[in-house]
């Protein structure tokens, strides 16, 4: 990626893009992209100095003990993107979001956006990835389950269903990626539509039994069309 000079967030004075530490007022600086017109700014700086949109405050906290790394044994650090906390490994670059921190990133896409200009581009690290498939939860260290996230995305991500995601460096994005693309609201339907032939059969047979008609309701996780049902469908993948 192209260096450019940016303004420090904290001094001002011009540094280049890829410093990760300002030479004069001696801030550690990292880069993320401006949510509005992708260009590259500092962490924590309040303007976008290409557009001049207003950015998402960012924090990043170092000294809150959140667990290790699931693949790299590291201590994760917190960032604060917004009001959404998410917990990064800054060497692999993965990222760990409590379950409803989760659910608020799958059905706002103020906080997609914000999440993923933060994130920017990241790659798969092949070599982590080949060396462990099951990873431990950081909270309570018990092996985590992989999932294909919402059954069609192509995302294997590791889930704890006591506290929550984690995700490899590529994955976030990708997962965001499907939800803009639609891809819960299809995941939905068709849930649905398995639900509702399910129930076809079990209908057939109790008929065939000379039984009542038992009468089920789908209800639950698929009455609202609106936001509440996509958090109730990840608050599913989790049960
Ligand atoms: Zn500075
Ligand atoms: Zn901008
Ligand atoms: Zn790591
Ligand atoms: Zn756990």
């Amino acid at each position: 990626m192209a260096v450019e000079s940016l303004n420090c967030p904290n001094c001002g004075a011009g540094v280049a893009s890829d410093s990760s530490q300002c030479e004069f007022c001696k801030t550690r600086l990292k880069t993320m992209a401006c949510p509005s017109c992708f260009g590259k700014m500092f962490v924590g700086s309040r303007f976008c100095e290409h557009c001049g949109a207003i950015a998402v405050p960012v924090n990043l906290i170092d000294d809150e003990h959140l667990g290790d790394c699931p693949r790299c044994r590291l201590p994760l650090r917190l960032v604060e993107i917004g009001d959404t906390r998410l917990c990064e490994c800054e060497k692999c670059d993965g990222l760990w979001a409590d379950t409803t921190t989760f659910e608020n990133i799958c059905a706002n896409s103020e906080k997609q956006s914000a999440v993923l200009g933060f994130i920017g581009e990241r790659k798969a690290n092949a070599e982590l990835l080949t060396k462990i498939s099951y990873v431990r939860c950081p909270e309570c260290a018990e092996l985590m389950n992989r999932s294909n996230f919402a059954r069609s995305s192509g995302v294997i991500v590791d889930i704890c269903r006591k506290h929550g995601v984690w995700f490899d460096a590529d994955e976030l994005p990708k997962i965001v990626d499907f939800i803009q693309k639609g891809g819960m609201e299809i995941a939905r339907s068709k849930e649905k539509m398995e639900l509702e032939n399910q129930r076809d059969r079990l209908r057939d047979e109790q008929r065939k039994l000379g039984l009542a008609d038992p009468g089920f309701r789908i209800g639950g996780i698929f009455e609202k069309e609106d936001n509440s049902g996509i958090r109730n469908f990840v608050r599913n993948l989790f049960d």
